[in-house]
């Protein structure tokens, strides 16, 4: 599959044991827009530089974690096409009307080997970015904090990694940009659904189903040292960084949101083609791949995950 059935990420749903808190985060210090809630408590919000109604579902709940990750596709028959072959790959596939979420089309739900629901959808209602599309500004001053310019990517850990991979291969069109090796044993997939290093990434883990972090962009180096800044102005609970992966080349950094969600701002990284060649990290080099600078893994970026 060249020119993809799947666009790129569309939106993820995450938990939060604090609503209010949780919306206080992503608005003033990430920089996201709120742009609804629905009836079941849901506030969706969107990132600047997005033209959706919503790349992020926040829902109140007892634990946090991610619900869902869903990715836009071409359009009703590309849709149509993928619910039929993640069916015949054996994925348990659900359909889910229009509106369930606000101003979202339909939706298919399939669960992936590694333990985590995703979704696909090919219509979403036209919210628009902050600058519009005639004689655009090249920035905004109308949200605080990050600034953040979209959602990006999520890295998820889970058990079943290699069919995971099968399934976003064979079925999705995805390639693999890069990948970690232990021995013969894939460790780490890094897959992409356009040019970017990753649209969705993977690590190998004894559980199912758990969320490493949910990334967005940010424009600059700068912008990471930035956030950083807004990090300790704020006492937002930093993981790691500023610094930069080797694994895709981003300048990152990690930082939790109040219910121990993961978080991620990044600017740069690498350019996918799916002409080129995948990229293979061994495991005595696992420190470096993941922080190029440090060059050794920190317990929280393996043990922690929601
Ligand atoms: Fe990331």
């Amino acid at each position: 599959m060249s020119q993809k059935d799947v666009l790129r990420p569309g939106h993820v749903g995450i938990r939060v044991m604090d609503l209010d808190e949780a919306v206080r985060h992503y608005t003033d210090h990430v920089g996201l827009i709120e742009t609804a809630r629905d009836r079941e408590g849901r506030v969706y919000l969107k990132a600047w530089d997005e033209y959706d109604w919503f790349s992020l579902v926040l829902r109140e709940a007892d634990e946090s974690g991610m619900d869902f990750m869903a990715f836009k596709v071409r359009d009703a028959e590309a849709l149509a096409r993928l619910e039929q072959a993640l069916a015949e790959f054996g994925c348990r596939v659900e359909r889910i009307p229009a509106g369930e979420l606000a101003h979202c089309g339909e939706r298919v739900r399939f669960d992936s080997p590694t333990g985590h629901h995703f979704e696909l959808y090919a219509e979403k209602d036209f919210y628009g970015n902050e600058v519009g599309t005639t004689n655009p500004e090249a920035f905004v001053d109308t949200v605080g904090g990050m600034a953040a310019n979209r959602f990006d990517h999520c890295l998820l850990y889970g058990t079943d990694l290699d069919g995971s991979l099968r399934l976003f291969r064979e079925v999705l069109g995805f390639d693999l940009a890069e990948q970690v090796l232990d021995g013969e044993t894939l460790v780490g997939a890094f897959l992409s659904c356009s040019n970017k290093a990753h649209d969705i990434a993977f690590i190998r883990h004894d559980e199912p189903g758990r969320l490493h972090h949910v990334s967005f962009l940010l424009d600059s180096w700068e912008e990471v040292l930035r956030a950083a800044d807004i990090m300790s102005k704020y006492g937002i609970s930093i993981d790691i960084g500023p610094t930069r992966h080797g694994i895709t080349r981003g300048k990152t950094i990690y930082f939790f949101d109040p219910s121990g969600n993961r978080n991620e701002v990044f600017a740069g990284g690498s350019t996918w083609y799916p002409d080129h060649p995948t990229i293979t990290w061994t495991a005595d080099s696992l420190g470096k791949a993941i922080f190029y600078h440090d060059r050794v893994l920190n317990e929280n970026f393996l043990a922690v995950v929601t």
